[in-house]
């Protein structure tokens, strides 16, 4: 303090001498900078000025690269703009920088470890700004107070002797630098790991270094740019990256809304292109399975207890709310009756309460642990060659992710009479396998050999002029040229399954008719749909959804299980989904609230993933022409499987639109050029996805969607918010639950680029799976198809009559 109070008095006579010209790397006590003047570095390739981010007003002291002016590295006075062009940066003689406003005001200065002799500050190459003494040492360096972004040089991490910490914070947004919500630094508790935060918050975890890269940091490969360091001892711990052609830029930097990424420079395109990005899968959510359980992204569900673990919860866990975590099936006892339970490829859990060696042996490790009763876990320090060092977790193991590559080993301590039990257990899925292949072997041949009886006999009957029913039922498909097999199932066994169609049985009622509950005598759960005489959807509907949908099968598709044709009843026998569709979640007041974020997005990628699979990756090419919220349902882990294929449609070969005069959906979901035109593409189910996604995410139906101050529908609501720029406002406000709002907000932005009016500028299903798991930039939506509507619609499927929507009016065709 003492030395900016003698610097107020000297400003004056800084004033009267000279300003520090455009091309100088250094300034001295008797030199300045106003803004309009700058630094440059010796090599020219970072400028130290005076800018404005954006359209904002407020000046700034920043450093940014000569070749990307815009692409601000540092900001001095982030935390203190100035509100004016009056600003001047000094150095005073003690070695301290000040940035002075129009009334000399200190608006922000740096310190200086001890009394310099002949000052100077000066903008390094590296884009370090340093003020060093006569000897060159330095009194203070930018690269200790980062900012946004990493660059090669910046040690970022604790120095454990005088407490000082170093680490990356976000923008608080594009146009202003203040410190923001986000961060990414190293936790030096127990084995130090790199942690992106939330505020107070972990938001996900790199991990501890394990030789190599961050145990979770798997995009941390080799590569020709750059080369990372790691360096952890008594007196401190950072980690930096070193470029390894001095010719190329690189960049790490966390922007405000939470996304880091890796940035290099490309001078042949002259930009900055993404070499990596933080991930956003669901397991990349902090502590996402809770305590004692791996999250695995390729699993479904996700999360999974330990083995000889047990959720703590079980009604949550199977609503996939996995937050209460798991807990030891049998507790451990301290004594020498334990083991370990090894796992492979994973990424080790939060180390914040650990503790390491970097010299033990494995084996040394394992008998420490051993010996610690609290000990729960321990792992190799450093996976370099062989393996070496130690590391041990005490109580509850927080935060495990499977990998299908990379990731390393741990070993859970266990009670001998788990491992055991464990042991049994695989040695009996083992055997179990031996016995599945060679009986499917037997069975293969058996059916061979049957096929070919059968073969033989129908051809025999054919020649006869008669052809018989076996006991499962053949269809035509559209084309007549393939035929269909389904199991079919006994009236009377149906009868009794569902208490001969009691009303207490009934689910409820779509287009087909009435579904009821049922039990098999197997145990099985079923859903019954029994088509109803008076159904709109009548029989042709019916044969439809069996040749369709029987040839499916994929996880978020519900599955047919059968067919009942009897007596003048005509059912589909499915698999029972327990916690029946999607609407009655969102559109309900109380039970909204039990979906939380994650679920919402699960569901929401899950239906993505089971429409592409229609889309693209099934037999044939299938257009579902009525996706909507009752049309998913949930099974008892909330994964979504999408139903009713009566008025799908499916495509050969090449072809990818067709055009039909029965038009048929529902209000609300349809595309424009479905409801106005008769065509149907793969883009029509996507623009109902579109519509699906911005229910989910605001709680709120498209169709009798009311908001006081416009007759907007749904769509013409989200669009006018996003026009305004306030889309955050969709947000349904009884979800209580943290969820970034970065990934809500890429689903409203997914969401429009569904809806927009053209079908060509929608994104095929691929690309929309693709967007939703990944932080790429996302194309700018065009204004969605009928985003105005009539104030007084009901949001019920068609039944016949004129539709207003941008002004066109169409005639449509009774469907259901
Ligand atoms: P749908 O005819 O497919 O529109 O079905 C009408 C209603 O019956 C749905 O909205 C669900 O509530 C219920 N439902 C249909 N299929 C099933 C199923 N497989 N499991 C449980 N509930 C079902």
């Amino acid at each position: 303090m003492e030395a900016i109070n003698h610097l107020l008095v000297c400003y004056f006579f800084f004033s009267l001498l000279r300003t520090s010209t455009s091309q100088d790397s250094t300034i001295t006590p008797n030199q300045s900078i106003s803004d309009g003047g700058t630094l440059v570095s010796a090599d020219g390739s970072f400028q130290l000025g005076f800018f404005s981010p954006g359209n904002s007003k407020s000046r700034y002291v920043g450093i940014w690269y000569m070749l990307s002016s815009e692409t601000i590295v540092w900001v001095a006075n982030r935390n203190a703009p100035l509100h004016d062009h009056s600003g001047i940066l000094t150095v005073t003689g003690d070695g301290v920088l000040v940035l002075l406003n129009s009334t000399n005001g200190i608006v922000w200065s740096s310190n200086a470890s001890r009394p310099p002799e002949n000052p100077v500050a000066q903008l390094l190459d590296t884009g370090n700004l340093v003020v060093k003494d006569g000897n060159g040492d330095f009194l203070w360096q930018s690269f200790d107070y980062p900012c946004d972004t990493h660059l090669p040089g910046m040690e970022l991490g604790w120095n454990f002797v005088t407490g000082q910490g170093r680490f990356l914070t976000s923008w608080k947004s594009t146009e202003d630098p203040a410190q923001g919500e986000f961060s990414i630094r190293i936790d030096p508790r127990g084995l130090p790991q790199m942690v992106f935060m939330e505020g107070a918050r972990i938001k996900a975890r790199a991990g501890s270094w394990n030789g190599l890269r961050f145990t979770g940091y798997l995009e941390l490969r080799t590569n020709p740019v750059f080369e990372f360091q790691f360096v952890l001892n008594e007196k401190e711990v950072y980690y930096g990256f070193k470029l390894l052609n001095n010719s190329v830029f690189s960049r790490y930097v966390v922007k405000p809304s939470g996304v880091s990424q890796r940035l290099n420079w490309v001078d042949r395109t002259h930009s900055w292109e993404i070499f990596s990005t933080s991930q956003a899968d669901q397991c990349e959510n902090y502590g996402f399975c809770g305590a004692n359980a791996t999250c695995n992204i390729n699993n479904s569900p996700v999360c999974a207890c330990l083995e000889g673990f047990l959720p703590n919860s079980p009604k949550d866990w199977d609503l996939a709310d996995w937050a209460a975590g798991c807990s030891r099936r049998t507790l451990l006892e301290c004594n020498d009756t334990n083991g370990f339970q090894k796992y492979t490829r994973v990424k080790l859990p939060d180390t914040s309460s650990s503790w390491f060696n970097k010299t033990l042996t494995l084996k040394e490790c394992k008998g420490l642990c051993l010996k610690n009763c609290s000990c729960t876990a321990y792992a190799d320090f450093d996976v370099r060659g062989e393996g070496s060092g130690c590391v041990l977790w005490f109580g509850s193991l927080v935060d495990i992710r499977e990998y299908a590559t990379g990731g390393q080993d741990l070993y859970i301590r266990m009670p001998i009479s788990e491992l055991d039990h464990l042991e049994k257990k695989r040695r009996f899925s083992k055997k179990k396998l031996v016995a599945i292949i060679v009986g499917s072997a037997l069975l293969v041949v058996g059916m061979a050999i049957i096929g070919l009886v059968l073969y033989i006999w129908k051809k025999k009957l054919r020649n006869q002029g008669t052809t018989k029913r076996s006991h499962k039922k053949d269809y035509d498909n559209e084309d007549g040229k393939e035929d269909m097999e389904l199991p079919i199932f006994d009236l009377t066994a149906i009868d009794n399954a569902t208490n001969s169609f009691s009303n207490n049985n009934k689910l409820g009622e779509g287009g087909f008719g009435p579904v009821y509950k049922g039990i098999l005598l197997d145990g099985r759960d079923i859903a019954v749909k029994r088509l109803s005489k008076s159904s709109g959807q009548g029989l042709n509907e019916f044969k439809n959804e069996i040749i369709l949908i029987a040839k499916l099968q994929h996880r978020n598709l519900v599955k047919l299980l059968g067919c009942c044709i009897q007596e003048n009843e005509n059912m589909l026998i499915y698999e029972y989904m327990p916690n029946k569709s999607l609407d009655s979640f969102i559109f309900d007041h109380a039970k909204s609230k039990l979906l939380n974020w994650h679920r919402r997005i699960h569901i929401i990628r899950g239906v993505a993933k089971g429409l592409l699979y229609l889309h693209e990756d099934s037999r044939l090419r299938i257009i579902h022409r009525d996706l909507k919220a009752s049309n998913i349902l949930l099974d008892n882990d909330m994964n979504p499987k999408i139903s009713d294929f009566g008025l799908a449609r499916s495509f050969g070969g090449d072809q990818d639109e067709s055009k039909t005069n029965l038009i048929v959906g529902t209000y609300g979901y349809m595309s424009p050029e479905y409801a106005v035109h008769g065509h149907y593409s793969v883009k029509s189910d996507v623009f109902s996805f579109g519509v699906l996604i911005l229910e989910i995410v605001s709680g709120k139906k498209n169709r009798g969607f009311y908001h006081k101050g416009n007759h907007l529908n749904l769509l013409g609501h989200a669009w006018k918010l996003w026009m305004e720029d306030k889309p955050m406002e969709l947000i349904d406000s009884l979800v209580g639950d943290m969820c970034t709002l970065s990934t809500v907000l890429r689903h409203i932005h997914v969401g429009l680029l569904c809806v927009q009016q053209r079908p060509e500028d929608r994104p095929n299903m691929s690309f929309v799976v693709q967007m939703l798991s990944s932080e790429s930039k996302l194309p700018k939506p065009n204004q969605p198809g009928f985003f105005t509507d009539s104030p007084k619609a009901d949001s019920s499927s068609t039944k016949g009559g004129t539709y207003s929507g941008n002004e066109i009016t169409v005639t449509l065709f009774e469907a259901r």
